[in-house]
């Protein structure tokens, strides 16, 4: 299944870093396609919630996204603290997220455009 790529780098991520990101414990992955956002965080629910067009992009971009959303259980906000967590975590993160909006995101709205034709 293409998703257990996701699912793989979500435990690794989990494992690495859990102890290190404050009110991480118990977080569980959900997968599922999302039009605008590549993951969310639900404080409520302990759930990260992994856009599943992410399957596109390269490993490096998927891993961003999954340390974005952890960052958040210690941060709500994007504030400069949030910022420095993500910056010990994923250093290289401006290129991600670049690489997903300016290569990735075309490439989604292209297949998903594709599909909604069949
Ligand atoms: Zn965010």
């Amino acid at each position: 299944m293409a998703n257990r790529i996701i699912s793989e780098e979500f435990q690794i991520i989990k494992n690495k870093y859990g102890e290190k990101i404050p009110n991480s414990y118990g977080y569980s992955l959900r997968i599922r396609r999302m039009k605008t956002l590549w993951g969310t965080n639900s404080l409520r629910t302990k759930k990260i919630t992994i856009n599943f067009n992410l399957i596109f992009a390269p490993i490096e971009d998927i891993e961003y996204v999954i340390i974005h959303e952890f960052c958040h259980c210690a941060v709500r906000n994007h504030s400069k603290v949030f910022y420095s967590y993500q910056q010990m975590f994923c250093p290289e993160y401006k290129a991600r997220k670049a690489d997903l909006n300016k290569n990735i995101h075309p490439f989604v709205v292209k297949i998903e455009a594709i599909n909604s034709a069949i």
